[in-house]
Order: structure tokens, then sequence, then C-alpha cells
């Protein structure tokens, strides 16, 4: 009887979890299992801020996946180009794909919601290309600066749009880095500018209103400046516009503008033949997308349901983590006509960074600030690699400066 073939799409949190799943409860001879990634490593994504404001390099936040997958799995470098779960096909740029059970796991783009000028003149912490752009694009402004004959310091004005999660630890990690490059190019460092611009009444939207009043307190300290409910209508490239009142528009021409207020699932969805809502599917409660018993989907391109609150589950590291286990049970249980386990979330809380020592979070049905908070973070952060990787890349990879 032939194997069955497994095609797992992306190496994120979602895929790459469920592939290491896979090669534990799954052996050569009963399945062949193929993974697909953009590129040959994998990244965290969830230090991404840390790598756009400079204060750990590009190489720190990835690994590659060689050193996670097993004989049981062939690792494909491509490109997915497509995907059409009505002829179970993926075009790839490695050629083409087909599968008895799929899985999607490419993660999310930045949803701009239509703001004009976004896409061309503002920069994201997608990935880890994107938030070396970010870094570089910082830096390459503050030495320009220091050339001009007249200077122009807007050239010195970061604004971050977005008070989210990404939108603060980004800003948190920059109060950090701003000092530094301030001394590493002469720059008086009140010439710089740090601008938060939120289209929601609050920051950190869904986090208890004393941890938001921390951040918010240690970051103005840090010298960022916050304006909330005040909408990006236009991205230019001096700069933004921001709605203030009902009529009043206000320019503010800045050299870096950051986008950090929004996600969708990849755009690859959209095409795949499965109904979507801004790239996400939403799934049955075993990762099944509704209409293709064959196919599963994974982190940020699922889309599912708190029943208690009626909520969707936001789109995070923890979550597609937890998916990627199911996913890989659920696939051994179908391969031998078991019935499938519903995912059921398992909420650990959440610590929001504030750059070096200091974070807010939830955990263990307690709130968390400053040293305590950041210390719970670096656990976080290592916790993710030893259950990809185990006790060797935590201990190459991981977060140990806890005090
Ligand atoms: P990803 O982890 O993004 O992986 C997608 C993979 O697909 C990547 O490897 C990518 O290269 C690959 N891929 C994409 N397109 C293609 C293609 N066409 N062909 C081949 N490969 C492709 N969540 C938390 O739980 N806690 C946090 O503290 C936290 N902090 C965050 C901080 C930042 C700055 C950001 C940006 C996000 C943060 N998140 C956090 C959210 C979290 O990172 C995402 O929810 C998580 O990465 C989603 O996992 P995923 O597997 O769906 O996608």
């Amino acid at each position: 009887m032939k194997r069955p073939t497994i095609l797992v799409l992306g190496a994120g949190y979602g895929g790459l979890t469920t592939v290491v799943n896979l090669q534990k409860f799954v052996n050569v001879n009963e399945a062949e299992i193929i993974l697909v990634n953009k590129n040959d490593y994998h990244y965290e994504t969830t230090w991404l801020h840390e790598v756009g404001a400079g204060t750990i390099s590009p190489d720190k936040a990835r690994y590659p996946i060689s050193t996670v997958i097993n004989q049981n799995v062939t690792f494909v470098k491509a490109n997915v180009e497509s995907i059409d779960v009505n002829l179970k096909k993926v075009e790839t740029s490695s050629g083409e794909f087909t599968y008895d059970y799929l899985v999607i796991g490419l993660g999310f783009e930045g949803e701009t919601f239509g703001i004009p000028g976004l896409k061309d003149h503002a920069l994201s912490l997608t990935n880890i290309n994107t938030a070396r752009q970010v870094r570089e694009h910082i830096e390459y402004q503050f030495a320009s600066w220091t050339l001009d004959d007249i200077k122009d310091d807007s050239k010195l004005t970061i604004i971050v749009g977005g008070a989210g999660f990404t939108g603060i630890e980004f800003l948190g990690e920059l109060g950090n880095r701003i000092p530094e490059l301030c001394r590493e190019f002469d720059i008086p460092q009140e010439k710089v500018r740090l601008l938060c611009v939120e289209a929601a009444p609050t920051v950190l939207p869904g986090f208890d209103s004393e941890l938001v009043d921390y951040a918010k307190a240690q970051l103005t300290k840090k010298g960022v400046e916050f304006s909330i409910g005040t909408p990006i209508v236009e991205a230019t490239e001096e700069g933004v516009k921001i709605k203030k009142g009902d009529e009043d528009v206000e320019f503010i021409k800045a050299g870096t503008v950051v986008w950090a207020a929004g996600v969708r699932g990849n755009a690859l969805v959209e095409s795949s033949g499965i109904e979507s809502h801004r790239a996400r599917i939403a799934v049955r409660g075993d990762m099944r997308s509704p209409d293709f018993e064959d196919v599963f989907v994974a982190g940020d391109c699922a889309f599912l349901l708190n029943e208690e609150t009626g909520r969707p589950y936001p789109p995070t590291a923890q979550i597609a983590m937890q998916q990627g286990v199911i996913i890989a049970k659920n696939i051994k249980h179908l391969m031998y006509g078991e019935p499938t386990e519903q995912f059921v979330y398992d909420d650990k809380g959440a610590v929001c960074s504030l750059g070096d020592n200091d974070a807010i979070g939830t955990a263990f049905g307690r709130k968390f600030t400053g040293k305590r908070a950041s210390a719970l973070k670096k656990v976080v952060d290592d916790r993710a690699l030893y259950l990809v990787g185990g006790v060797g890349l935590t201990v190459k990879k991981g977060k140990f400066k806890f005090l």
C-alpha cells in the first residue's frame, strides 16, 4: 500500500511544531512527510521587534530547519506559489506537489485596511528581512542626518502605527536602542522623536488596565509620545497624516514609519478554494478546514472562535504551537481511521516586553511587571525553543539574562 504524503506548508510556529510532532508520532514506513518553506531557517517571529530595533542580530532570531527535523522529513526550500485544494495540488518555485494530508501554516501578512500610501511608504516587522530593513533604515536616517549641512530633524522621527502587542514591544526596544544610536552617531537625544499613533481609544486592547497604565508610563519615561484615538489616514514619502477630530488632519513629517497595526492571513489562502475572511480560514474544532477532510490549518491562517467569550482567539505563537501538536495527532488518527481530537486552548497568559529588563504580563492567575515580567518573557521565549528543538536548541539560542 502506498504511504500517504503529508505536505506541510510553512515552517513557522504552527508548521514546524506540526512537523516535529509528526516525526515523533509517525515513522518513515508509515508516511512521507514533506515540509516546504521559503527559507532554510525558522525565525522567531515573536522576536522581530528586537531585530527591527537592532537590539539583537537577525542571526540570534533564527536557526537552520535542518537542526530540528530528522530523516523522516523531506525539507524543500521553496516559495509556495499557489494552493488548489480541489485538485489537491500545490505549486512551488521547486515544482508541483500533491498530498494526502495538507497543513497550511503560511503565517500572516500586514493588514493596511486600504489606507493610502501605507503599503509603499511604511516598513513592517513581518519577517527577518523586513525587520532587518527597519533596523538598517533607522541607522541610515541617523547617519545621513549627521552628514547634512542643514539639519532636518524629522529624519530622526520614528512613527509606529499601532499600540497593540507588536507596536508596544517595538517601542520598548527602541527606548533602549535610541540612546545607543545617539551615542554612536553623536546626536543629541532630544532631537529624536518616538511617536506611537493608534486609531483605537486604548493601548494594548485586551490587557489589564493597571498593566496598560504601567506600560504607558514606562514607555513615556523612555521618551515615547502617544497619540491615541487618532487614525493614520494616509502615508506619504515624507510622513503620515493623522486624523485628530472630525475635520482636523495633521501631517507629521518622519524619517521612519513602521506599520504594526494589524495582521491578516497569508494571501495564498484566498485563492486556495477554501472560504476565508481576511485570508483566515474558520476551522473546525479538530483544526480541519470546513469542507475539506484532508486539509488542516495552523496558526495565523486559521480562525477559531472562543466558545466562552464568543470572540475569535487572537493570532499568537502560543496558539499556533498548541495547534501544531493537535494537528500532528489528528493526522495520525486519520491515517488509522480513528476519531480526531478537538483543539482545546490552554491559555498560559501573555507577556508583553517593554525593552530590556521590563515587561508586563499575566500568568498563573497573577499580574507581573518590571524585571519579574521580563524574566517570565524570557522563560516563554526559551520554552518555545525547547518545545521545537529540545535542550540543545534552547542552550544555543535561548535568553538567559534574567536579572
Ligand atoms: P509564522 O510563525 O509567521 O510562520 C510562517 C512561515 O511561513 C514562515 O516561516 C514563512 O517564511 C513561511 N512562508 C510564508 N509565506 C511563504 C510562501 N509563500 N512560501 C513558503 N513559505 C512561506 N505571539 C505570541 O504568542 N507572543 C508574543 O509575544 C508575540 N509577539 C510578537 C511580536 C511581533 C513583533 C510579531 C510580529 C508577532 C508576535 N506574536 C506573538 C504573534 C506571533 O508571532 C504569530 O501569531 C505567529 O508567528 C504565527 O505563527 P504561524 O505559524 O502562523 O506563522
